[in-house]
């Protein structure tokens, strides 16, 4: 009986892998077609100096337009395919389609560094900065010192040898890094013992609480005296209100992307908003009391 009730249980579960692996084919055969179909979209969103009031660059980040679902984010749909290689060839349309749209705004003469992020198995793959080559090749009229690539720790470290191999030779192209989330990957400083790194963002989690928690600002000012010592830019994440915003300056962060700067948007809002933003004289908008 209890043989048989094993068995029974093993050929469920081969129905529920198979169930599973169908499902995945399926969900990767979609974005396939969506990315021949042109259905993805990069949005843009600022990133300024609360000091100075400059805008001084965007984050792309996708978006799947999709024919029944409409604007679908990220969180969605990449999560299914992060370890298989459809992800490579969506990466590559990021970077390629970043590259194109800071090439129509530099004619326009808006001048940005655009950073796009890129997933952990891009990060592993040795030829990378060959793939990285030839689509900057492909825009020489964009500086590859305005692309800077975000990574998150946890993709670095499974091979940190390798990562770090690969982003030097990005580097010697002149493409900066930064590092995503920063502080939730449990091994920040190993990280930046090892990774060359130009930018650390700090996670918005910690900016979202940090004026109520004591631990997430003790984290934030942490960050910021790291990015300090180790001479790396920092980036807040996740600026959603003025008041974010005059704390972070007061205690030596003054780079911001959060919708208290602005939301993403698409491309062709963009340079409208950077107008509007200067001639506001660069300020967050008042917290909502
Ligand atoms: P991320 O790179 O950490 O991007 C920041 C996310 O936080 C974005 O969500 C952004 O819309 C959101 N955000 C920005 N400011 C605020 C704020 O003030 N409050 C709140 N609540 N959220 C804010 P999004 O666009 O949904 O992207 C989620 C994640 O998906 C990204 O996190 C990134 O890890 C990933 N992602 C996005 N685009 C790409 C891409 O082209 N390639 C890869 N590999 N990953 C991407
Ligand atoms: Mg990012
Ligand atoms: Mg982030
Ligand atoms: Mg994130």
């Amino acid at each position: 009986l209890a043989k048989q009730g094993g068995k029974n249980r093993y050929h469920l579960f081969d129905i529920a892998r198979d169930a599973a692996v169908q499902t995945r084919h399926d969900a990767v055969q979609r974005i396939s077609d969506a990315l021949a179909q042109g259905e993805f979209v990069l949005y843009y969103q600022p990133k300024v100096n609360m000091r100075t009031g400059e805008v001084i660059g965007a984050e792309a980040l996708i978006r799947w337009q999709h024919p029944e679902r409409g604007l679908v984010p990220p969180g969605d749909f990449l999560p299914t395919i992060e370890d298989h290689p459809i992800s490579i060839a969506l990466g590559e349309w990021v970077i390629d389609t970043a590259l194109a749209q800071m090439g129509a705004w530099r004619a326009q003469g808006l001048d940005l560094v655009v950073s796009v992020n890129i997933d952990a198995l891009q990060l592993q793959q040795a030829n990378f900065p060959e793939q990285l080559h030839d689509i900057l090749t492909q825009h020489p009229d964009v500086p590859p010192q305005c692309l800077q690539l975000e990574i998150l720790e946890t993709s670095a470290l499974e091979d940190i040898a390798r990562a770090a191999a690969v982003m030097h030779a990005c580097r010697a192209m002149g493409v900066a890094f930064a590092v995503d989330d920063f502080g939730t990957g449990y091994s920040s400083l190993t990280y930046l013992k090892y990774l060359p790194a130009d930018v650390l963002k700090i996670d918005q989690s910690f900016i979202r609480n940090m004026t109520d928690n004591p631990d997430d600002l003790a984290i934030v000012r942490g960050v910021i005296g790291l990015a300090e010592v180790f001479h790396r830019q920092v980036i807040a994440e996740g600026v959603e209100t003025r008041t974010h915003g005059d704390l972070l300056l007061s205690i030596g962060c003054d780079l911001a992307q959060g919708y208290g700067v602005a939301r993403p948007m698409p491309a062709d809002a963009l340079p409208a908003w950077a107008l509007q933003w200067r001639e506001g004289g660069g300020l967050l908008a008042s917290s909502p009391s």
